[in-house]
């Protein structure tokens, strides 16, 4: 399986430029339309760019469009980049930039006290929001797994700002990194396993100079021992692993061994979460979740991203992530609501922070400060008796 197309940084301004070539070059085949929800419903990737600009938000950035097209063309990349040109001109309607902020404000935080936290070790397991979210007990599972192998591993809890990336809105994600990189330095971390093939995709984009691993590579395979084995199951590849082909290959492997695979995605199929069409246009959002409803297909779906997952089990399908059934966890049957999955995130952080040896001397020297000022306020002690009692 060829690897997505990919973009960077450096690459945005040759890709704006690249607007005007996949004009001239599109031969208004339709075959992008066929695999595409968004695309039905709008048009043409020219159409978009050229009559509707705006509604290139509501593109999750799959990137089907461009692994089906005959002329191996990548609307897909020119999307991006206009909305990459959109945010930074800022002709947009109060509706779309209020989408765009609410994005930046769910990574931004993510990525604040008293949701981030990073550990001191020189190896840590990086879940992401969603696993964080959603299965805080997996999460404090995984370094007791990853022990034998690398010794001490530590948990860091912080957003990569996938959410932002997907609008376009590329600086922010620049200077999220930048912080991320420094928080890394500052804790000593040389190694990141992580929980999300989106996150895998922003280090790899934007700190490719982090050593960063997907945890789905370096679990052990687990035994044939799942009660669901003798299912057929649809196995459902999340739109940024097919940037990945290796972990691809590894996750086909992995649920082969554990279930009876009938189908499986050979092109990004979003489920409907990818860019801001869940925000801005929840009909539209559901048509790319129904995509994956065929007649006759699997109802199990196995996937390996929590945030497809959770949109899976909201529309009433039977759904697993490979972790749990790697980590041998309860699987999760219902959708958590957005309140639930940050109040986990908060006993999450808070339950790691409580165990720092760091932390716990500050609480204990904050209490004993407090304290102190209190008796003193109350008369009990003045700074003379202190004096005092060091001289006896
Ligand atoms: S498949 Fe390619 S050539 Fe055909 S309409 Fe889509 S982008 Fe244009
Ligand atoms: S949603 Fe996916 S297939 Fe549709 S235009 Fe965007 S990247 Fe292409
Ligand atoms: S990619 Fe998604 S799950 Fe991963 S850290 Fe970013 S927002 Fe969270």
């Amino acid at each position: 399986m060829p690897a997505q197309p990919t973009w960077d940084q450096g690459a945005m301004e040759a890709l704006k430029a690249k607007i005007e070539n996949f004009l001239s070059e599109c031969v208004r085949c339709g075959y992008c339309q066929s695999k595409c929800s968004f695309l039905e419903k709008y048009g043409l990737p020219p159409d978009i760019i050229e009559d509707e600009p705006e509604s290139v938000f509501l593109c999750t950035n799959c990137g089907a469009c461009s692994k089906v097209c005959p002329k191996e063309l990548k609307p897909s990349e020119a999307l991006f980049a206009l909305k990459y040109e959109l945010i930074s001109n800022g002709k947009l309607s109060e509706k779309t930039k209020r989408a765009i902020e609410s994005s930046r404000r769910y990574a931004l935080r993510g990525h604040r006290f008293p949701f981030v936290h990073y550990p001191y070790t020189e190896i840590a397991f990086w879940p992401g929001c969603s696993l964080q979210g959603t299965r805080p007990d997996i999460v404090k599972k995984i370094p007791e797994m990853l022990k034998e192998v690398y010794g001490k591993v530590g948990i860091v809890l912080d957003c990569c700002f996938d959410p932002a990336f997907q609008n376009g809105d590329l600086d922010i994600v620049e200077k999220a990194a930048t912080k991320i990189k420094e928080r890394l330095k500052a804790h000593g971390i040389k190694k990141l396993i992580l929980g999300c093939s989106n996150c895998l995709k922003i280090f790899k984009l934007y700190m490719p100079e982090i050593e960063v691993d997907h945890i789905l590579n370096v679990l052990p395979d687990g035994q044939k021992n799942f009660s669901l084995s003798h299912k057929e199951v649809y196995l459902h590849h999340p739109c940024p692993s097919f940037r990945f082909e290796e972990l691809q290959e590894r996750v086909f492997k992995i649920a082969s061994i554990h279930f009876s695979i009938a189908k499986q995605n050979t092109i990004p199929m979003c489920c409907g979460l990818g860019g801001l069409s869940h925000n801005l246009n929840e009909e539209l959002s559901e048509k790319f979740t129904e995509r994956h409803n065929c007649a006759g297909d699997p109802q199990t779906i196995i996937t390996y991203c929590m945030g497809c997952k959770n949109r899976f089990l909201k529309m009433g399908k039977e759904a697993y992530h490979l972790i749990e059934i790697l980590t041998d966890a309860k699987q999760m049957k219902k959708p958590l609501g957005s309140k639930k999955k940050w109040l986990n995130r908060l006993i999450l952080s808070t339950s790691l922070k409580l165990k720092s040896k760091r932390v716990v001397v500050a609480i204990l020297l904050t209490l004993s400060i407090l304290f102190a000022t209190l008796l003193r306020s109350k008369g009990y002690f003045t700074i003379e008796n202190i004096f005092e009692l060091i001289r006896a």
